[in-house]
């Protein structure tokens, strides 16, 4: 309660002054005495509920996610196929959908099928088959590698999902209540063997574990001690068209290459494809970032010698579905020396390893990252505590979660670190920008690198259940 909101409570009458301890101090001016005691009767109220706000328990949960994005939904839910509730705070009021559709290769379709949505969203989208990377300097096609390879965990899958369709397929499948959205974390607070978590609205979560799924810009890591993820110079601009009738695309992904830049285009299905740009903005093009219309006469004017489909798919993008996005990352030395995890906390997915998406691995890491976290963490409450004093019981679980999010920690750090480095060098070397690296690209280097995206996504995550 604020001494506004109980300024228009009581009209013009009086006014109501909170202290920083919620106590109310009460100003009355020019009423009768009938008024007065109404106005009294008004206040009383106002104090006995603010004096509940100051003297609440905070809710008690076992497991709180912070984050509805793609790790947060796919933790919950690999948690609840393994018996063990959770909560997650989402700080929108509904699923957050950025960034329209992603890449999705053979490592998050095992995530996908551990937690059990894999086939919902095979039928929703088509299977790619070929990677066709094409020099725009020369006009020539530099590679094509086919999906159909045969990789150490078996056949490749590709597919470009809707992340809309992702998230929904995931939050579907998740007892209803599990997600609290307008939930913004603020602050995170020690509390003998649980934290507790402050929301912008003034609620008070005690949690027993705190998972941190909230981002590039996660309140979660930084309470680990991590920095901030650092900026790449690079950006991307992504767009999403959905058309009447097909787009006549092959079931490829198109990869164009020019000076200073990378571009791509997939059908994600019949009628629906995403495209994308990464480059590295002068300061004059930072501005274009801000306006759409300008954005999408740059890329067709980068990408005048794009095939003549393509361009068409481009150009009749709606203004509204055309964003640029700095791409960020997290040293690769933060993760060697940081903690993923600390006592009860951890971080999962963006919030542990932001990277360049010059491998499409970002959100297909952050399923796995999801997968893993449920199973070393449902280990920690199966095994039953034993029969010894509360605190004995509190502490013994505290150690189990502990060491569980140190399991979960050590199986990720250097899958993530490799991911994050690869990613960044090929980046580099893909965007190009002198005549050298242009040249190496096209001319020596566009298999190898075309190569590198199937060799990164042949992992495999393991399933739920460890045995
Ligand atoms: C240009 C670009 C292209 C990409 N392409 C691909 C691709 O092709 N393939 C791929 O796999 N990956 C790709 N990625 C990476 C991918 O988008 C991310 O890795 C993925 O979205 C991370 O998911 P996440 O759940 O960790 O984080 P997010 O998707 O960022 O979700 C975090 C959630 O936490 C919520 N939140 C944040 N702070 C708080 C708070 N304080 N309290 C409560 N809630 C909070 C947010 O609202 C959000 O819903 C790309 C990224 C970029 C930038």
């Amino acid at each position: 309660m604020t001494a506004s909101t109980s300024s228009s409570l009581l009209g013009v009458y009086g006014v109501i002054v909170m202290d920083t301890n919620l106590n109310p101090s009460v100003i009355l001016v020019g009423l009768c005495r009938k008024e007065i005691r109404a106005k009294s009767r008004e206040i009383n109220q106002v104090r006995a509920s603010s004096l509940e706000i100051a003297t609440m328990e905070p809710k008690r949960e076992v497991v709180v996610i912070v984050g509805a994005g793609i790790a947060g939904l796919t933790t919950s839910l690999g948690l609840h196929r393994l018996g063990i509730r959770s909560l997650v705070l989402e700080s929108s009021d509904g699923l957050r959908v950025t960034g329209f559709a992603l890449s999705t290769w053979t490592n998050a379709w095992k995530a996908l099928d551990a937690v059990g949505v894999g086939d919902i969203l095979r039928r929703q989208h088509v299977r790619l088959y070929w990677n066709v990377t094409t020099s725009l300097i020369t006009g020539n096609q530099t590679s094509i590698t086919s999906f159909t390879a045969k990789g150490k965990h078996g056949g490749h899958e590709v597919r470009c999902v809707r992340r809309k369709l992702m998230l929904e397929a995931l939050a579907n499948e998740l007892p209803s209540g599990t997600i609290r959205y307008s939930s913004k974390v603020v602050a995170i607070e020690e509390s003998g063997f649980s934290k507790l978590v402050h929301l912008a609205d003034g609620t008070t979560i005690q949690t027993k574990v705190l998972i941190g799924c909230d981002g590039v810009n996660s309140v979660v890591a930084k309470w680990l001690g991590f920095k901030k993820a650092a900026f790449t110079g690079r950006s991307a601009i992504r767009g999403f068209t959905e058309l009447i009738s097909s787009h006549g695309f092959e079931p490829w992904f198109m990869h164009f290459f020019g000076d200073g830049f990378r571009s791509g285009a997939i059908p994600c299905d019949e009628k629906t494809g995403y495209w994308f740009l990464t480059w590295t903005p002068t300061s004059k093009e930072e501005e274009l970032e801000e306006d759409p219309t300008k954005m999408k006469q740059w890329v067709l004017q980068k990408l005048e010698k794009m095939p003549r489909n393509v361009r068409a798919v481009i150009e009749k993008t709606e203004l509204d579905s055309i964003f640029s996005w700095p791409l960020k990352y997290r040293s690769p030395w933060e993760l060697i020396r940081g903690n993923i995890s600390k006592g009860n906390v951890c971080v999962a997915g963006d919030a542990l390893h932001p990277m360049p998406p010059d491998l499409g691995q970002g959100g297909c890491c952050a399923l796995e990252d999801g997968v893993v976290l449920a199973r070393c963490l449902a280990e920690a409450f199966t095994k039953k505590v034993g029969d010894n004093e509360e605190e004995d019981e509190e502490k013994e679980q505290y150690r189990r979660i502990e060491a569980a999010l140190k399991k979960y920690a050590n199986e990720r750090r250097w899958r993530c670190i490799d991911l994050i480095t690869t990613s960044y060098i090929v980046g580099v070397i893909q965007e190009g920008g002198s005549k050298l690296i242009n040249s190496l690209r096209d001319e020596i280097l566009a298999p190898f690198l075309a190569g590198l995206l199937l060799i990164k996504s042949d992992f495999d995550c393991g399933k739920l259940h460890s045995s």
